[in-house]
């Protein structure tokens, strides 16, 4: 007798699915039984993490580029578009794809990088949000994960706009959860992953020893979780994976 997946039937849009956390979640969700769509910049990059899921006999995904510091609501409309035309319905919308901007003291920070840091790390995960409710909406038991950090609950010294966009991921979260638990079948947390082994931590602590953190591949099935049944009724919640795998 075959066991149920965790997501089977389930389509789930994972932003920054090309590589670090967002591609070991979009690979985990595949092997669930969920259809993903790999949403990021580049056709290339993302066409990585497509054929590894192909290559382990998981459901054909979409790619969708669309760049996220210029997610301009016509532009979020057209990706809800498409996943109507394509598949008819969404299940799951992972808000991972993140840009780390400078490190740098407040009082120089750079006003530009400013404006690009919040629009892919807090306005896109609105506007695209936003785009997909109706969506989200109609699924029998919709999950939204957004994607914080441990400088966005305690701010440290040069996180600058990093810091505050993931302070304002938590607010996003608990607006969303607020707004949807009474009137919708779709809950909204925030996961922080804490310290894993990617790119983003490699710039951000590039003296650090990468074996010393943890793979975004060992957490990647606290995000399953969250976007399976299992989780239903949790909502408004951030989740810390600092100590987890
Ligand atoms: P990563 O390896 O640097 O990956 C970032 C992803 O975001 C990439 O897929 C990248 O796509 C995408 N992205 C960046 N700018 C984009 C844009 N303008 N439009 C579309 N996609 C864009 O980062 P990660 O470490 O996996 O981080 C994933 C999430 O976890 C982020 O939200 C991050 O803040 C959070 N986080 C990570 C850590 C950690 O230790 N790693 C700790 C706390 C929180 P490209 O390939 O096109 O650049």
């Amino acid at each position: 007798m075959s066991v149920e997946k965790a997501l089977a039937e389930r389509v789930i849009l994972i932003t920054g699915a090309s590589r670090g956390i967002g591609r070991a979640v979009a690979i985990a969700s595949a092997e669930a039984g969920a259809t993903v769509v790999l949403l990021g910049r580049e056709e290339a990059t993302l066409s990585a993490t497509y054929d590894a899921i192909v290559a382990t006999g998981g459901a054909m995904p979409a790619i969708i580029t669309l760049d996220l510091s210029v997610a301009h609501p016509e532009l979020c409309q057209s990706v809800a578009e498409q996943i109507q035309a394509t598949f008819g319905r969404l299940d799951g919308l992972v808000h991972n794809a993140a840009d780390l901007g400078d490190i740098t003291p407040m009082e120089m920070y750079d006003p530009d990088t400013f404006d690009r840091v919040m629009s892919i790390n807090l306005r896109a995960p609105f506007v695209l949000t936003q785009a997909l409710l109706p969506l989200l909406k109609a699924s029998p038991d919709a999950s939204v994960i957004m994607t914080g950090s441990s400088v966005g609950r305690k701010a440290r010294a040069f996180w600058g706009a990093y810091a505050l966009s993931k302070f304002g991921v938590e607010g996003l979260t608990q607006l969303f959860a607020d707004e949807l638990k009474n009137t919708s079948n779709v809950r909204v947390n925030c996961v922080n992953p804490g310290a894993t082994r990617t790119s983003m931590r490699a710039s951000a602590y590039p003296g650090e020893n990468p074996e010393s953190v943890k793979t975004p591949e060992s957490i990647a099935h606290h995000y399953v979780h969250l976007l399976s049944e299992a989780a239903r009724g949790t909502t408004g919640q951030s989740i810390d994976l600092t100590a987890k795998s």
